[in-house]
């Protein structure tokens, strides 16, 4: 993807270049390393959010956010298993960050007013919020407004996929077994695309949403979303901190242009941080591990540009891809503000033992220490 770089004379896009050439980035020291983004059973992740710490626990993630599609009922299993591997003295103590990641329509070329979702223009992007209350009203009304969305879409979908692949073998009560077994309320496409790739239909999920499940394809159906503001309002409502996610991985925002326009709107749409002089309460997703440098570059310059903190997570589904590994090479420069360093991650650098008292000093340190070697 081209890079707004290239355009681009400020400052502190230059300073995060030659940091990047540099490899001086920021990065989490191995003590502490953290991914805030990744998925459950509770969406179209594979494994249980049990399943889950446990192995981030053995890779040594120090902090993980559980952030599944649109709602938050993984959280609960995976703090409890938090808090058994925390009780035991012979191994490190992990954090779990209760997350979600939202679903939500943005009006590319319009207001993002809320309630404006009939445009044609609208983009399908993806918010995150951490440090969510889980029981919170707001987010328990706009995780039932997508559940019911989502169980429309898969059925719409399924009657679609019967109608084109019918006389191929798809038999729609067996794809309606299959998601059943997966044991979400919160079907994406992703699990009818790995049924077919069970049915040897196609050869990965890939394939399957290129034939059938993209716009323009004969099993896609359109939904809308709830507004971007009115998601950004949802997890601000919860006490959380709404991040933009993996802004260079929509496929219709190609352009840096785009990219710019969505995490402007964004960023306009956060509000202001009392305790911070200046910066917002909202992040974007900068830190990803297979991204080109220059796509990590263009992201953090954008997130100072607007007064945005940075998030990383490796937006981990299920082993075997090898794009999105459990906290896998996860850095944000140093020049941006990192998310947790906001204070609502005070207390769970606590509960890892870090004074809270000198959390930002220490922290400020840990981020700047490169990475040793894989582990
Ligand atoms: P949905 O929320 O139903 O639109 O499903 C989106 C989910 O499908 C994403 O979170 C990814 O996990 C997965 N996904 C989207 N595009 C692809 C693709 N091209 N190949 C594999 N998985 C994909
Ligand atoms: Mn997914
Ligand atoms: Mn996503
Ligand atoms: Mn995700």
């Amino acid at each position: 993807m081209p890079t707004l770089l290239s355009n681009q004379s400020n400052q502190s896009g230059r300073v995060m270049a030659e940091e990047f050439e540099n490899k001086e980035i920021g990065r989490l020291h191995p003590a502490v390393k953290a991914d805030l983004h990744l998925h459950t059973n509770y969406s179209d992740g594979k494994l249980k959010p049990a399943e889950l710490v446990a192995f981030a626990s053995k890779r040594g993630i120090r902090m993980l956010a559980v952030t599944d599609h649109d709602n938050v009922n993984g959280v609960k299993e995976a703090i409890e298993t938090a808090n058994k591997i925390n009780s035991r003295a012979d191994v490190a103590k992990i954090a779990v960050i209760p997350g979600i990641e939202f679903s939500a329509s943005w009006d590319m070329h319009g207001e993002n007013v809320p309630g404006n979702e009939s445009s044609p223009e609208l983009e399908k992007i993806h918010i995150v919020g951490l440090c969510v209350d889980p029981e919170a009203e707001s987010i328990v009304r706009v995780s039932e407004k997508h559940k019911s969305i989502r169980i429309r879409r898969v059925n719409e979908i399924s009657d679609k996929l019967e109608e084109c692949l019918g006389a191929k073998g798809l038999r729609r009560e067996h794809l309606d077994e299959y998601i059943n077994k997966c044991g979400s309320e919160f079907v994406t496409r992703k699990q009818i695309a790995d049924y077919l790739c069970e049915q040897e239909l196609v050869s990965d999920a890939s394939e399957a949403f290129e034939k059938y499940l993209v716009k323009g394809r004969p099993a896609y159906a359109e939904r809308h979303w709830s507004n971007i503001s009115e998601i950004v309002q949802a997890i601000v409502e919860s006490g959380g901190i709404p991040v933009l996610a993996h802004p260079c991985r929509y496929k219709n925002l190609s352009s840096p242009e785009l990219i710019a326009k969505l995490i402007k709107d964004f960023a306009s749409l956060c509000p202001r941080d009392p305790e911070s002089s200046g910066v917002l309460s909202g992040a974007v997703e900068a830190g990803w591990p297979f991204q080109t440098i220059d796509d990590g570059i263009m992201i953090a310059s954008l997130a100072l540009e607007n007064s945005l903190m940075c998030s990383m997570g490796s937006d981990f589904h299920e082993f075997g891809n090898r794009e999105r590994i459990l906290g896998e090479k996860l850095s944000v420069p140093s020049r941006v503000l990192p998310v947790w360093q906001d204070s609502r991650f005070d207390a769970y650098w606590q509960s890892l033992g870090i004074d809270p008292a000198e959390a930002t000093l220490k922290k400020m340190h840990l981020i700047q220490t490169i990475v040793g070697p894989e582990i």
